[in-house]
């Protein structure tokens, strides 16, 4: 042994070469502080032992290295600049003192090569990946860029061009598109490849193959002569600002310093590199994402956990209802093999239920993505019925009959008749309180709610509704069967509009009171779009969710929640709803929907809409895009708070991802609760009490105010 490290150990062969094997202490490989220092220690090791002929590079678990230590992130990144220029300067020289190894070095990479794991290989002289293998530079999901020499290295191997798409998208590729990239240099069987390492490392150390001019080419300037860099970067700048915009710097900050450093060797490229890096760990987009990260971890390790806890395992579901939603939930059930038998009280709406199924299928097997074999399976695993003797037998009924207390109650009820006593009941309602329709069933410990969102097939949120005497094991078998079908689910405790639609209602309150104090509702839309990044405006959204739904559920909210939530007098989405103007559903909302000339849809503001709103709207007035944002987003914010000081929700992480995974809160943002971190509590509460007078959902609750008082943060 040349080296023994915590994660990581050097050995000398009986041949002359020596292997560096990743072999972290409890965990996947990845670098960490420790692992790094290993490393620069391991390097050390290596240069000072004159018997080493060469050196490959493996892992001794099922990936190679999976990329940095993130957790690390949050505290180093809290530095100053200096200090975080420090850190990468420091750690991206431990890798250049890899590569300048006397001696030939090859990676043999199974299983993911991502981040630093992908620089290592990088690092190393050759690349030999077995077929499991996905390498790549995902940095830019976290709003941050390569930093310990990928964006020098990846482009001065397979071309600028090629780098920067692997790094402003972030995508891994698996072995042999990597080959055919130029970014590897073998693709093996799993079992051959050490086999195949050493010999490549034998070849390379008897000058079979040249890999000095290999890293020589590494560290030099890249090969393009100005014209070839002018269109290369602008090609890539049009590339990054058509797909990322303006609300993600990572990629932009790629393509700026591969740019600058095209002309520079490794030394001056790594400088540019680092100070990017830097730059970038300091922007509120970085936290905001390493926040996701973070907070995605924590929602998919609570599931797993409560997952494991069911006493019963789901094999059947039913849903109950096959219209838009029961339809979608079907197919998602029967997608990922859970079989499942779809009841409704008439034919046509089970038709349809199917056709809606097959029709996702079919887009799938145009796009490639679904063979004939997969999509027979997933039809014939749903058994439409319109008898109830039809899910006697099924473990978990999901009831997504229309919006009306009366309606699910006896269909509940109903279906409690009909089935075992351990078959679970869950409710889809989106706004009905669960301890509401619990009162109808004899059973309520194994009833709950699960929220789907609309499409199923798309939206990755299930919020999961624990009523005050669901049992524990009712939730973890929900849990269990979520995950089963491929969703994230988000326990939440029982109110009106759980946690999802509870926020997003005073939201559009907002909006219609914005509207009514003469804003123009195609330009509230373009700020909240353009502006706050949400991918629909409100109008649109409304128009989307149907004014029919979208004000019934407001009456359900107001309802349940009438000191704050009472219905606005004059809504615009009331006085839509009247008219019929029901949205995207009949192509008439406060858009009119067509298509163009060439068969693509498209939407118009609707003069109808302007019409039937302007008799109860003030002065058409001009808002500044801060107001709008201020007047939409506070009410959001304001409700959000009191769900986590109501424990309606059980932490603002949490919170967060239901608001990105069920209402494609901008990531960028991080979800409602960074948003107000970002803000800063104190600038929050200001701004709050600027705009209390226009209601109570201006108001913002006093725990805010004391913790604003108290410089505390949620994320704590
Ligand atoms: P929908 O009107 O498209 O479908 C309702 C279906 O229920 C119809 O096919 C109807 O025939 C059937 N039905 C009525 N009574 C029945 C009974 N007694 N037994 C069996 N079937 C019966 O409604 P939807 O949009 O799919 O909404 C269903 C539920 O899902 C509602 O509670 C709604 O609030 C909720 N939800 C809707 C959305 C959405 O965006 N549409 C999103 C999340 C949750």
């Amino acid at each position: 042994m040349i080296y023994e490290g915590q994660n990581l150990t050097v050995s000398l062969l009986d041949n002359g070469f020596a292997e560096l094997v990743f072999d972290a202490k409890g965990s996947v490989n990845k670098f960490d502080r420790q692992t790094i220092s290993d490393l620069d220690e391991a390097t050390q090791a290596i240069a000072a032992n004159s018997d080493v002929k060469g050196v490959v590079v493996r892992s001794a678990k099922p990936a190679f290295i999976v990329g940095a230590d993130i957790t690390e992130f949050t505290d180093m990144f809290a530095q100053p600049e200096e200090e975080i220029l420090a850190w990468v300067a420091k750690t991206s020289k431990v890798f250049d003192r890899f590569e300048d190894l006397p001696v030939p070095t090859v990676a043999a990479v199974n299983g993911f090569a991502l981040g630093g794991g992908c620089e290592m290989a990088l690092a190393c002289d050759l690349r030999v990946v077995d077929t499991t293998a996905s390498i790549g530079l995902p940095e830019v999901k976290l709003g941050l860029m390569p930093g310990f020499g990928g964006t020098v290295r990846l482009p001065r191997l397979i071309g600028s061009d090629n780098a920067l798409e692997w790094m402003t998208t972030g995508k891994d590729r698996k072995g042999q598109q990597a080959l055919n990239e130029g970014a590897v240099d073998a693709v093996v069987a799993p079992e051959k490849l050490a086999e195949a390492a050493l010999s490549m490392v034998t070849d390379a150390a008897a000058g079979k193959i040249d890999w000095q001019a290999r890293r020589a080419s590494k560290k030099a300037p890249l090969k393009l002569n100005s014209n070839e860099a002018m269109m290369s970067f602008s090609t890539a700048q049009a590339f990054v600002a058509a797909k990322a915009g303006k609300h993600y710097p990572a990629p932009h900050m790629m393509v700026e310093t591969v740019k600058n450093a095209s002309s520079l060797d490794r030394d001056g490229a790594l400088a540019l590199e680092n100070q990017g890096f830097v730059k970038l760990a300091k922007t509120d987009a970085a936290k905001a994402q390493i926040g996701i990260f973070m907070a995605d971890q924590l929602v998919k390790g609570k599931g797993k956990k409560l997952a494991k806890s069911a006493s019963k395992a789901v094999k059947m579901n039913a849903v109950l209802g096959a219209g838009i939603m029961g339809g979608g939930i079907a197919y998602q059930s029967a997608v990922k093999g859970l079989p499942v038998v779809m009841k409704d009280i008439n034919q046509p709406a089970l038709d349809l239920g199917l056709s809606e199924a097959a029709k996702i299928l079919n887009k799938g097997m145009q796009l490639g993505k679904v063979t004939p074999e997969k999509m027979a399976k997933t039809l014939n695993a749903i058994t439409p019925s319109l008898e109830y003797s039809a899910i006697k037998d099924v473990d978990l009924v999901i009831e997504a009959v229309v919006e009306n207390p009366k309606v699910k109650s006896i269909v509940l009820k109903e279906t409690e008749q009909n089935v075992d006593d351990d078959t679970i009941l869950c409710s889809n309602t989106s706004t009905i309180s669960i301890n509401q329709l619990a009162e109808s069933l004899e059973k309520p410990e194994r009833f709950c709610g699960m929220h789907f969102f609309n499409p199923v097939h798309r939206m990755p949120l299930v919020e999961i509704i624990r009523g005050e005497k669901t049992s524990d094991d009712t939730i973890a078998a929900v849990v269990a069967t979520t995950l089963q079908m491929g969703k994230t689910p988000i326990v939440v405790n029982d109110c009106p509009g759980f946690l999802v639609n509870r926020v997003l209602f005073p939201y559009f309150a907002g909006f219609s009171k914005l509207v009514l104090d003469g804003a123009d509702f195609v330009a509230v839309d373009k700020v909240m779009e353009k502006q706050f990044g949400w991918p629909m405006g409100p109008a649109y959204l409304l128009d989307v969710v149907g004014m029919d739904t979208a004000d019934h559920a407001a009456s359900v909210m107001a309802e349940g929640i009438p000191e704050r939530m009472a219905k606005v007098e004059n809504d615009p989405v009331t006085l839509l709803f009247k008219e019929e103007r029901l949205g995207q559903k009949n192509a008439k909302g406060f858009y009119n929907f067509s298509k163009d000339k060439r068969g693509k849809p498209k939407k118009d503001a609707a003069p109808e809409a302007y019409e039937l709103i302007k008799p109860h709207q003030a002065e058409a007035s001009e808002f500044s895009s801060e107001e709008i944002i201020a007047r939409l987003m506070i009410p959001m914010a304001n409700e959000a708070i009191r769900c986590l000081e109501e424990g309606i929700v059980a932490s603002a992480a949490e919170a967060d991802m239901a608001l990105i995974y069920g209402l494609g809160f901008p990531p960028f943002r991080g979800g409602i609760f960074r948003y107000i971190e970002t803000m800063g509590l104190a600038n929050f509460v200001e701004l709050a009490d600027k705009y209390a007078h226009l209601g109570p959902i201006y108001q913002i609750t006093d725990g805010v105010r004391q913790m604003a008082a108290e410089g505390k943060s949620y994320f704590a």
